[in-house]
């Protein structure tokens, strides 16, 4: 999967506003090419997980079809935990066509990492920032 620095950016610095709590959004595109960012309300409202709005996921759906692109991944904020699925991110991951996105703010150093997630089975995807 590749992503444009400037839409990571906007990641990290939605991650930075919203920390403690856990931030979240899409990324759409087309093949594997990240053309555009959604950013979400996290309904948890927590530090530890997060939850998408059903309505916001029905607009995003909505206006990423009505661009001729697809859902490519869905990412969400780590503030004080490393880039990598919690147990919890595995085991409620029921979606194994998706990329998992997940940026970290751990230590005030910002990382990401791209993985796929198929019963209980985390496989690293690269990501390529272009
Ligand atoms: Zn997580």
């Amino acid at each position: 999967m590749k992503i444009s620095k400037g839409i990571l950016e906007m990641i990290y610095e939605q991650a930075e506003a919203e920390a403690p709590l856990e931030a979240c959004g899409y990324l759409a595109g087309k093949e594997d090419v990240i053309t555009s960012h959604y950013k979400m309300t996290n309904v948890d409202k927590s530090e530890t997980h997060f939850s998408l709005d059903p309505k916001e996921q029905f607009q995003v759906a909505k206006s990423v079809r009505a661009d001729g692109s697809d859902l490519i991944a869905v990412y969400h904020s780590h503030p004080a935990s490393p880039a990598r699925p919690s147990e919890e991110d595995i085991r409620l991951a029921h979606d194994s066509s998706i990329i998992y996105v997940i940026v970290s703010l751990e230590n005030e150093k910002r990382t990401c990492g791209a993985f796929t997630i198929k019963n209980g089975m985390v496989t690293p995807e690269p990501l390529d920032i272009v």
